[in-house]
């Protein structure tokens, strides 16, 4: 009769309840959302939904599945509210939900830039927002994109596959500096080159003027650009204001431990893009923003609710793909002082002769293998040569 109520039916959610019902909880399981969609994963937003090659995301499950796992689904209900003494949730059209755990999966909502909504300026967190950029982005258009991050260049890529141009204006000193080393920045960087991509290093928008059918934008150097539609991928806000109002401690998100459960409050757990903790040796406590993080923190939430023993957690990892490339990345590339250069598209980053990351471009099987011998020792010699089986740099 153990009631679980999870807020938020996005990626790390809807794989909160099915993990639940896969260990074997056959309590109730109360799963609230405010978009209206069945939980989706979000990586096809910005590649195939957007260039229209998939009409429709991918779905943890369909409607059929969630039923026959038991699953109660309200969507289009944002829950406004957490009353951690008498253990309910309310929902923004007064509903209260009770709950014994409580597993908050709220993700993040799109940062804007710091003016008003404009029809032609488009971020990219939903799948209404990538519906909404698909319908305005024709060939021939003109796009700037604000943001040299994942989704922005993604976002690049796709539409100039659509026949429209970008150019991307990016406030640091190069692309990608939030996630991937500056040598595999550097290939994205040449391929965006190689199909026509604009890259504005260095500049940040001040403006944005409607000029008859389409938009100016006014950049930090003097210097103005013509746009019939803009994307703005510069980072998430966390949607942690329930939580914080509830008093649990939140910094850039909901700060919890190891196994997802809130520092504050044992029946309470975060999981995904919303999470805060420390990860690795890492010194600072941070969010994970990525696929794998949302399906690795759903299921250690669900062994920890179960009080079911940990398992061994994976070395993180993510993707992205533009251009026609796929990016891998594999670790803490940051954490190595020696890298191994294994031919054309694959980085190995190794301290005191452990492997402690990899990125890979296009080479998905030494990925594969990385990213078992991550934390492992390598020998580097074996490892440089990409004529030998990396599995064979196993010290
Ligand atoms: P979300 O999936 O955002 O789900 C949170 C849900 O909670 C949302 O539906 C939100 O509306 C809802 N919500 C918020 N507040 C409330 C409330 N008060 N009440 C009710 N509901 C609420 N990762 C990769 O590894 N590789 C990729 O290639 C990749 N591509 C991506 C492309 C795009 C365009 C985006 C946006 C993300 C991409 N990611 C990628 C990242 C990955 O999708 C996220 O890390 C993942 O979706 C996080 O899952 P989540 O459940 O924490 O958050």
């Amino acid at each position: 009769d153990h009631r679980i109520v999870i807020v938020g039916a996005g990626h790390a959610g809807g794989a909160a309840a099915i993990a639940l019902r896969e260990l074997g909880f056959a309590g109730e399981i109360n799963l609230v959302g405010d978009e209206t969609h069945l939980p989706y994963e979000r990586p096809t937003l910005s590649k195939e939904l957007l260039s229209g090659a998939d009409s429709d995301p991918v779905h943890l499950a369909d409607a059929e599945r969630w039923k026959a796992l038991d699953v109660r689904l309200t969507l289009g209900s944002e829950v406004t509210g957490i009353d951690r003494e008498s253990r309910v949730v309310t929902l923004a059209d007064g509903a209260a939900l009770p709950f014994d755990t409580l597993i908050l999966a709220t993700g993040g909502r799109a940062r804007r830039l710091d003016m008003p909504d404009h029809p032609r300026i488009h971020v990219l967190r939903t799948v209404d927002d990538a519906r909404g950029l698909a319908a305005g982005a024709k060939p021939g258009a003109k796009a700037v994109i604000v943001g040299g991050g994942v989704i922005g260049l993604e976002a690049a890529s796709t539409l100039v596959g659509m026949g429209l141009s970008a150019t991307v204006l990016e406030a640091g000193d190069r692309l990608l500096g939030r996630n991937i080393p500056a040598e595999a920045a550097q290939w994205l960087a040449d391929a965006h080159a190689r199909i026509g991509v604009q890259v504005r290093l260095g500049r940040s928008v001040v403006s944005v003027m409607e000029t008859g059918e389409a938009l100016t934008v006014a950049l930090d150097d003097g210097s103005t650009l013509d746009a019939d539609l803009m994307v703005v991928g510069i980072g998430i806000v966390p949607c942690a204001e329930i939580a914080e109002t509830a008093g649990l401690p939140v910094a850039g998100g909901v700060l919890v431990d190891a196994n997802y459960r809130s520092l504050a409050d044992d029946r309470i757990f975060a999981i995904g893009d919303l999470a805060v903790r420390t990860f690795g040796d890492e010194p600072t406590p941070r969010r994970m923003e990525t696929w794998a993080h949302a399906q690795t923190s759903a299921r250690a939430a669900a062994l920890a609710i179960l009080s079911r023993p940990a398992e061994p957690e994976p070395a993180p990892w993510f993707w992205t793909a533009q251009c026609g490339h796929m990016l891998q990345i594999v670790g803490d590339p940051a954490a190595g002082n020696t890298v191994v250069t294994r031919g054309d598209g694959v980085r190995l980053y190794v301290r005191n002769d452990i492997l402690v990351g990899a990125v890979c471009l296009d080479q998905a099987r030494d990925f594969g293998t990385a990213k078992r011998m991550i934390g492992k020792p390598l020998k580097l010699d074996a490892a440089a040569d990409p004529s030998m089986d990396l599995r064979k740099a196993a010290a």
